[in-house]
């Protein structure tokens, strides 16, 4: 049994700030009395302890303060994606058996109609029944159901246990470090690993968090620069907006901010070059809804001799290559007290281990050091001529060329070579398409020049802004 993650920070350190929002703050105190007082408030709606419910609103206090109540009655939180469609959410729903929805008043048309509901309006004037809140959580507990992006296929329902997040939490610290005033700066969705995270590690960690309900990209880079954040959760195409304005101001980083992670994706190289250039510090990470986040960090020391590596395992995690080719690149499998049991719903029947190790689908290798590099997902993989090509290598050269804002891979059917890559690019300045091929031809090995390079608005992305690539050809 482990301590009631947000009785015990009230206990320890009531008085520290643990969220800001709007200039507006709230200590540990203030957010463990509020959730206590909404999970009362959920009781006489009829919610019970242990209930599979699903929750919905924009990254608020509101949503915060909503998710500790329904941590405090240990329910499963089935935690819903405010980018999806009503189709989706409605997948998720049945899916899931959720009881009912708790959601923000201002999402409740994103719902599919007659879904069973209640409004954080109806939950926050409710009256309240007295409740025996558990000082104690089992390791095995369901804290939250996380869906995974879809960007392969059908979204899967995760476990994330209370022994997943600790163990999360944990590794990460023993990695990065901790002081009493760090801050983390959150902007990513709270639905998401990469945001639920935060506010995991800040209530064992007792660090505040600096909630941001959308990617204000002034706001958050003033921040950086001026500001007291320390930390900061990033994808490739967010990095990119604050390198953009940085340079644009001529702005460096504040020597009061420590680190700003990097995943969900791959991060061009080129970004973390010109991070290096603005003093500012990226680790890149490797990690998955699967793994309650992080698997892999690369240590900022070693960021400049292993540029484009996903560092190593963090402390209680390990990772292994199954079945490498020739240059030792295979999938990759991951082993630690941070992955999940298993999936819920229609996958329910697919075991998450293949004895004891999480099997990624996703293609990488380890060097002779011991670094991670992942090279890509195993379904987008080009194979032409008998050569591997990876999506995610094309697209990196493409993204150093200046005019090219986005850029997308993919492969396609070819008589000769069976398959050959294509290119798909969003331009931030006029350029001829033969001047980027120009540009490619002296970066890439003639077999993985693409064979034509396409020029559109808009690349296919899914609710968590990752390129979809099968999906590239429509
Ligand atoms: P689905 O499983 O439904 O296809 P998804 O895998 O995109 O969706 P997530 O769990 O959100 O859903 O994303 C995890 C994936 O993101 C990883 O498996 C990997 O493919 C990719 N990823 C994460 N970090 C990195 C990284 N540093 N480099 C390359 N890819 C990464
Ligand atoms: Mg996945």
């Amino acid at each position: 049994m482990y301590p009631n993650w947000i009785l015990q920070r009230a206990y320890l350190t009531p008085l520290r700030n643990g969220l800001t929002y709007n200039g507006q703050t709230w200590t540990f105190q203030e957010l463990n009395d509020l959730s206590l007082k909404r999970a009362r408030q959920l009781t006489t709606l009829g919610i019970k302890q242990g209930d599979r419910i699903a929750i919905m609103g924009p990254s608020k206090p509101a949503l915060v303060i909503m998710m500790y109540a329904c941590m405090h009655l240990q329910c499963e939180m089935v935690m819903l994606n405010r980018r999806l469609s009503q189709a989706e959410i409605a997948y998720q729903l049945e899916d899931s058996e959720a009881v009912t929805v708790v959601i923000a008043d201002e999402d409740v048309e994103k719902l599919p109609s007659q879904t069973t509901h209640h409004l954080f309006s109806t939950i926050e004037e409710s009256s309240e029944t007295t409740i025996d809140v558990a000082k104690e959580w089992p390791l095995q507990q369901t804290t939250s159901i996380m869906y995974t992006s879809g960007t392969t296929g059908f979204p899967k329902g995760v476990r994330q246990t209370v022994g997943n997040h600790q163990a999360s939490a944990t590794s990460s610290v023993l990695n990065l470090g901790l002081q009493a005033d760090d801050a983390w700066l959150c902007a990513v969705p709270l639905f998401h690993i990469s945001g639920f995270s935060i506010l995991v590690r800040s209530l064992l960690y007792g660090n505040k968090v600096n909630l941001y309900n959308h990617f204000d990209v002034e706001a958050i880079s003033e921040n950086i620069v001026n500001g007291d954040v320390t930390h900061m959760s990033v994808v490739a195409v967010t990095l990119e907006r604050i390198l953009h304005t940085l340079e644009q101001n001529n702005a460096q980083a504040s020597p009061k901010f420590k680190m700003m992670l990097a995943g969900g994706g791959p991060v061009p190289v080129d970004y973390l070059k010109r991070a290096h250039a603005l003093n500012l510090a990226v680790a890149q990470t490797y990690g998955m809804t699967e793994t309650s986040s992080q698997t892999a960090t690369l240590a900022n020391e070693d960021a400049m001799q292993k540029i484009g590596s996903a560092g190593k395992p963090l402390f209680f995690n390990q990772i292994r290559i199954a079945e490498p080719n020739a240059n030792g690149e295979g999938e990759i499998c991951i082993r630690g007290p941070h992955v999940t049991p298993g999936y819920i719903g229609r996958f329910a029947q697919k075991e998450a281990l293949i004895d004891g190790w999480l099997h990624t689908g996703d293609i990488g290798y380890i060097d002779g050091d011991g670094y991670l590099f992942v090279l890509d997902r195993r379904a987008d993989l080009i194979i032409s001529g008998g050569e591997n090509i990876y999506p995610a290598e094309i697209e990196n050269v493409l993204l150093t060329h200046p005019a090219v804002q986005e850029a997308g891979v993919c492969g396609i059917e070819d008589d000769e070579w069976g398959q050959v890559p294509i290119a798909f690019v969003v331009l931030k300045e006029q350029v001829q398409v033969e001047q980027i091929q120009a540009f490619c031809q002296q970066k890439l090995a003639k077999y993985k020049m693409p064979k034509e390079i396409i020029i559109t608005d808009k690349l296919p992305r899914n609710g968590a802004n990752k390129l979809l690539r099968r999906k590239l050809m429509d």
